[in-house]
């Protein structure tokens, strides 16, 4: 039986890789992977590993998860080292945990190597700090993939009056939604927000608006794509340096 390596494949921008993934990845006898943000890593595994895609396309899943899970554990019985590659950090929305637990119900020996989320570094690549002294003492990752409709949501939306950095991964197809209710819980229509697409590669797009206007501003932006509201985003105008330098 093998090693599964529960990998971060960081967000986009390849040379923001680990070198403890980097070192698993040449040594992998195979690699199962979802939509990378970069394909190209693929490419620095050693001839003769097997690749298996488990991703998913425009939000429709290829494989369910328990299948994904159960794929996984049926590498571990045949290879050696097993790769379970994931865009951003396995545990930050990449259902990670659920694999370890699958893997660890079975006796298979796993290992985490987290990646750089998209969820920091897609603003750092937009010059938007996710903390900063005097504007915001700490940042939330948040899923946007509930609909903020829903009668009882998982989500703290009252918690969020403060003026701490919101970052929702997976939220842009709800980004009507989500604005319309922040400004329900009390935040004002001019409160800034930037939606960042493609973070970290050389297609990144950043459009930066209020609650207000962010969704017209932003419609014909690319997924992926993940949203920040704070007072932080006013931050680019200066510090904004990745577009036209990639
Ligand atoms: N584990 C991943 C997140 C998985 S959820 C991580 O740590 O980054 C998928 C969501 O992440 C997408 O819907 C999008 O909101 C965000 N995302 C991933 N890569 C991105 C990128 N390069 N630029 C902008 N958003 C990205």
């Amino acid at each position: 039986m093998g090693k599964v390596y529960l990998t971060g494949a960081g967000p986009g921008d390849i040379e923001l890789l680990t070198l403890k993934a980097l070192r698993v990845i040449k040594a992998a006898d195979v690699i199962i992977y979802d939509r990378l943000a970069n394909p190209d890593i693929l490419e620095e595994a050693k001839s003769g590993c097997e690749f298996v895609y488990v991703g998913k396309e425009d939000g429709r899943h290829i494989m369910p998860q328990d299948d994904i899970n159960e794929t996984i554990y049926q590498n571990a019985l045949k290879h050696e080292n097993v790769v379970r590659l994931k865009g951003g950090d396995p545990f930050v929305f990449g259902r990670g945990g659920e694999e370890a637990i699958y893997l660890l119900e079975r006796d298979v020996k796993f290992e985490i190597i987290p990646g750089i989320t998209s969820a920091i570094s897609a603003p750092a690549y937009a010059g938007i700090p996710v903390t900063h002294r005097g504007v915001a003492v700490s940042f939330r990752v948040v899923t946007g993939h509930e609909s903020p409709n829903k009668k009882v949501s998982q989500i703290p939306w009252d918690n969020f009056k403060t003026d701490d950095t919101i970052i929702f991964l997976m939220g842009f197809h709800n980004l009507p939604q989500i604005s319309k209710k922040l400004m329900e819980i009390g935040k004002s229509a001019d409160y800034p927000v930037a939606v960042i697409s493609k973070g970290t590669t050389k297609d990144q797009s950043v459009v930066v608006g209020t609650l207000e206007n962010i969704v017209e501003k932003a419609k014909d932006i690319p997924t992926p794509a993940l949203i920040v509201v704070g007072r932080v985003v006013e931050l680019r105008e200066q510090l904004k340096w990745f577009e036209g330098n990639a």
